[in-house]
């Protein structure tokens, strides 16, 4: 039986995989992407029914395509956004594989290149790149058993407030889809309590320009690691409608209750840190010192940008902030569903290579792994804030398309002459 060989085989077909194939197109690399599910599942049906993008339309999209239907400032919804990465393949002709998973990846024994088994049969190749996600694993700490009297879900499974059982939600994690999904059931007219753990809360705009704009020119998108100690600090911005900067004391002023991070859970009664206020404070320092690095900007380019001064002001304390809530009774309070919204872990345990340090992580420079032939794309922090980004993996693609085809210049060099 022949085995079908390629020079290199992309593992996914979300935006990270679409970007891989654009610049090995560009570069005339022969590939063929594998998609266990649909071009951009994730965009469909990995995300809440509601859920619009975090970033405008001018911003949240590759440099070949614009929206074409979609105002340049708006936040384009959910589908939408899927709906540009199958028009996009279809734009770049990418050979993209639907409804073939990847289940192993192993070396050659004695020869280059990988043999990669799939649920459509084995496929060779030189090179094989890991585009399969930096949200891959749905992660629920362990603080309240499953066989407690709550309904569980993480905020992937989330979709909509019907979804829920009647009674009050409290959402656990208030980063971008903690803070959206606890504002949507407020607005469907659920109690919510929310717990806030350290985060930033950029403003959505300043001075008549999105945030994704000042993180931009002021180079923040670019920033190549974590500062030490931040690794936990979550980011807090919505798209939904409208969009508009996330505030906490306004949501507290709305009706929800915020709470501290949710530590343990016994006989039916959470605890929370004593957190919320030093959160909430950290918060609106990032805040302020955006606006305040923003303002740097417009005056040493000087530019004439519209004032802003109402948005350097920080309301009063709400009450649950100042006398905070550190047991809850769930039962007393009727809280009878939990949303984790605490994030994801990767799986690549299909990857059965050398590729990984001591601690299980992808070993890697910008995506080139410590196995020769074996690439990452979409981590977090790849090689920058942008890396799992829509616009950032698509520059991370590029320097991946560049080593491979590098690699394939040294390996055809045929040796020097007879003389
Ligand atoms: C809730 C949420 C909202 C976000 N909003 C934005 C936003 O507004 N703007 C923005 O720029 N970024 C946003 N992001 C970040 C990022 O853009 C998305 O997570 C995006 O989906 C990542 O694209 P990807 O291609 O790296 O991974 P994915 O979209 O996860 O694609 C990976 C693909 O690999 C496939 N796959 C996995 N394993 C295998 C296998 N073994 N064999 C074959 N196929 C496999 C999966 O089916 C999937 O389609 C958001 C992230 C989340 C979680």
């Amino acid at each position: 039986m022949t085995i079908e060989e390629t020079d290199t085989l992309i593992v996914g077909a979300g935006q990270a995989g679409i970007a891989m194939s654009e610049h090995l197109c560009k570069a005339g690399v022969p590939h063929i992407v594998l998609e266990k599910d649909r071009i951009a599942e994730r965009w469909r049906t990995g995300r809440w029914d509601s859920m619009v993008a975090n970033g405008p339309a001018w911003h949240d999209r590759f440099p070949g395509l614009k929206f074409s239907d979609t105002d340049a400032d708006a936040f384009p919804a959910k589908e939408r956004v899927a709906d540009y990465f199958v028009d996009y393949a279809k734009m770049i002709d990418a050979p993209i594989r639907t409804g073939v998973e990847v289940s192993r990846v192993a070396r050659n024994t004695n020869r280059a290149g990988f043999r990669i088994e799939t649920s459509n049969g084995v496929i060779e190749a030189r090179n094989v790149v890991a585009a399969t996600g930096a949200f891959q694993c749905p992660v629920i700490p362990p603080v309240v058993p499953s066989d407690a009297d709550v309904m569980q879900i993480h905020s992937f499974d989330y979709r909509n407030p019907d979804q829920m059982p009647g009674g009050a939600v409290l959402v656990v994690g208030a980063g971008s889809s903690g803070v959206q999904i606890a504002d949507e059931l407020m607005r469907a007219g659920r109690r919510v309590y929310l717990s806030v753990g350290p985060h930033e809360r950029p403003p959505r705009a300043y001075r008549g320009r999105d945030f994704v704009w000042w993180l931009g020119v002021l180079g923040l998108w670019d920033v190549a690691a974590m500062a030490p100690g931040t690794e936990h600090v979550t980011i807090a911005v919505s798209g939904a409608y409208g969009g508009k900067t996330i505030d906490f004391r306004d949501l507290a002023n709305e009706g929800m209750t915020l709470l501290g991070m949710t530590r343990r859970f016994d006989s039916g009664v959470l605890t929370f840190a004593p957190d919320l206020a030093g959160n909430i404070a950290n918060g609106d320092a990032s805040y302020l010192s955006m606006l305040q690095a923003a303002d740097a900007y417009v005056s040493r380019n000087g530019m004439d940008l519209v004032q802003e001064p109402d948005a350097h002001k920080i309301g009063p304390d709400p009450d649950c902030m100042t006398n905070p809530v550190r047991e809850l009774n769930l039962a007393e309070a009727g809280i009878s569903s939990i949303i984790w919204a605490t994030g994801f872990s990767q799986d690549f345990g299909w990857l059965q290579v050398g590729a990984f340090d001591k601690s299980g992580k992808p070993d890697h420079q910008r995506g080139v792994s410590s196995e020769p032939g074996i690439y990452f794309l979409g981590l977090p922090w790849q090689s920058r804030r942008g890396s799992t980004f829509i616009w950032g993996v698509w520059h991370d693609a590029r320097h991946i398309a560049d080593h491979i085809s590098t690699q394939r210049k040294y390996l055809q060099y045929p040796g020097p002459a007879d003389p």
